[in-house]
């Protein structure tokens, strides 16, 4: 199964890539997790990208296509995978066409504007693995520590009001048209994404036929 997650910042992508990774046993290739883990660590990629992360704009076309390629290139993508975050733009899309590979679906998990800035001030990240948390809607077991691994849980630095505003005019100008893009080769489901976590899940489920 290889599976794209198309949605505005906050819609949930993240949220559900965890949950049918686990499901499906296969891994979810985060570029938000692997730039903001090229940051952390201070390799050349890192530095390409954080002053557009930082602003709310996408990093240029080739550093992600460059880094998805790579990726999807390991071993344990031989049985598929979840594409989260990627692609972001028409050309980002027509890339992963011309490499050959054919993906199953694109689910775009649909949410109204007016959502998302609550989501992403009680967004809370994992600092060691990238999962991601909501302070009412989806706490941790235990306060500012993540389920999965232990690590500390985090604010983005990009969840500011401001730079939130700014990521939802750049998805509506640069992503949204990838709907189109997919819908047009017969891959496009839409999901509501304003409803509880679990039911947005099994109708993800459900539309995968699994
Ligand atoms: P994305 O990866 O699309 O940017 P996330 O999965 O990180 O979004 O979700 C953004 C925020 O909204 C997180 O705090 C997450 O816990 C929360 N969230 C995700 N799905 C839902 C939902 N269905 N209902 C309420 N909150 C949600
Ligand atoms: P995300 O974690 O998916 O919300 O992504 C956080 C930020 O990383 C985005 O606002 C962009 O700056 C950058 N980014 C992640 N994926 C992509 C992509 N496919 N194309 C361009 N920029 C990306």
């Amino acid at each position: 199964m290889r599976l794209i997650l198309l949605g505005a910042p906050g819609a949930g992508k993240g949220t559900q890539a965890e949950r049918i990774s686990e499901k499906l046993g296969i891994p979810t290739i985060s570029t938000g997790n692997i730039l903001r883990e090229a940051i952390k660590n201070g390799t050349q990629t890192g530095l390409k990208a954080k002053a557009f992360m930082d602003q709310g704009l996408l990093v240029p076309d080739d550093v992600i296509i460059g880094i998805v390629s790579e990726r999807l290139d390991q071993e344990d993508c031989r049985g598929g995978y979840i594409l989260d975050g990627m692609p972001r733009t028409i050309p980002q899309a027509q890339a992963l066409e011309d490499t050959g590979i054919r993906i199953d679906s694109v689910i775009s998990i649909e949410i109204d504007d007016a959502i998302i800035e609550p989501r992403m001030t009680g967004r809370r990240v994992c600092s060691g693995c990238g999962s991601s948390y909501h302070i009412s809607a989806n706490p941790p077991k235990n306060e500012g520590v993540c389920d999965v691994c232990g690590g500390p849980l985090v604010i983005r630095r990009d969840d500011t009001p401001e730079t939130v505003r700014h990521r939802l005019e750049v998805f509506h100008q640069e992503t949204e048209a990838l709907k189109g893009f997919y819908q047009k080769l017969g891959k496009l489901r839409l999901i509501e994404g304003n409803q509880p976590i679990e039911d947005v899940t099994r109708d993800i489920m459900t539309a995968l036929g699994v």
